[in-house]
C-alpha cells in the first residue's frame, strides 16, 4: 500500500512518514504542491495525504486537478486550520476527509485505514482466486489447508495480481506501487519476487501460477472452473 505525503512542514512530513512505515505503509514524500500533483497524478498511490498551505500550488488546487484528470485516489486533507469554511471548500475539491492539525496518529491511521480500503475488501479479509487464498491481514497465503505467510514485498506483488485476476500487471506499475515511483528498483527486483512467488504457489500445490508476458509483465493463470 503506497502513500504520497504531501507537505511543507519537513518535520511533520517525517513524523507522517515514520508513523506509516511503521505499520508498512510505504511513502514518497514531496514539499510542495507542484510536485505533489505531479506524483498523485501517475495514478500509482493508494492514499495522498495532502496539506492545504503549500507552496507553488495549495492543496485545494492539487485535489482539483487531480479530480479534473480523473484520478481518483483518495485524498485526506490536512491543515492547521479548523474552519468549517475550509473543510467546505476541501471537500467540494474532491478531498474525501480532513484533518486538523495537530492530530493524533490513532486518528491518523484509522482515516487512512478507512479510506485505503477497497471496493470487495471492506468485507472480505481475504483475496480469493481458484483454489488460493490470500489473507490481507496476515499475509498469510493458503491453498487446500497448506499455508505459508508472505514477505512484505511478495505479499504486495501478489496483492497486485490477485486484484485484477484477469489483467496483465505491466512490470513498470509493479514497480511502482511496490517500490515507489522514485526508487531504483528495476526488472530483476520485480523477477526475483515473482520467482519466490512461483516457489510458494508450488510448494502450496494450487492451480494458480504466475505466467509472463514477454516485455509486458505478469498475470495470474488459472482454471476457469
Ligand atoms: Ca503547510
Amino acid at each position: 500500500m503506497r502513500i504520497l505525503i504531501v507537505e511543507d512542514e519537513s518535520h511533520l512530513a517525517e513524523t507522517l512518514g515514520q508513523i506509516l512505515r511503521e505499520q508498512h505503509y510505504q511513502t514518497d514524500i514531496v514539499n510542495d504542491g507542484a510536485d505533489g500533483l505531479d506524483y498523485a497524478l501517475s495514478g500509482q498511490y493508494d492514499l495522498v495525504l495532502l496539506d492545504v498551505m503549500l507552496p507553488k500550488l495549495d492543496g485545494f488546487e492539487v485535489a482539483r486537478r487531480l479530480r479534473a484528470a480523473h484520478i481518483s485516489t483518495p485524498v485526506l486533507m490536512l491543515t492547521a486550520r479548523d474552519e468549517t469554511g475550509d473543510k467546505i471548500t476541501g471537500l467540494d475539491c474532491g478531498a474525501d476527509d480532513y484533518m486538523t492539525k495537530p492530530f493524533d496518529s490513532g486518528e491518523l491511521l484509522a482515516r487512512v485505514r478507512a479510506l485505503t480500503r477497497r471496493q470487495g475488501e471492506v468485507l472480505a479479509q481475504s483475496l480469493t482466486i481458484s483454489d488460493l487464498s490470500l489473507n490481507l491481514s496476515t499475509r498469510c497465503l493458503s491453498c487446500a489447508g497448506k499455508s505459508v505467510r508472505l514477505g512484505f514485498k511478495e505479499f504486495d506483488v501478489l496483492r497486485l495480481l490477485m486484484a485484477a485476476p484477469k489483467a496483465v500487471i505491466p512490470k513498470e506499475d509493479i514497480i511502482a506501487k511496490v517500490w515507489g515511483i522514485d526508487s531504483d528498483a528495476e526488472d530483476n527486483n520485480v523477477e526475483v519476487y515473482i520467482s519466490f512467488l512461483r516457489k510458494k504457489l508450488h510448494f502450496l500445490g494450487s492451480r494458480v501460477s504466475i505466467g509472463t508476458v514477454r516485455k509486458v509483465g505478469y498475470h495470474l493463470e488459472y482454471p476457469l472452473s
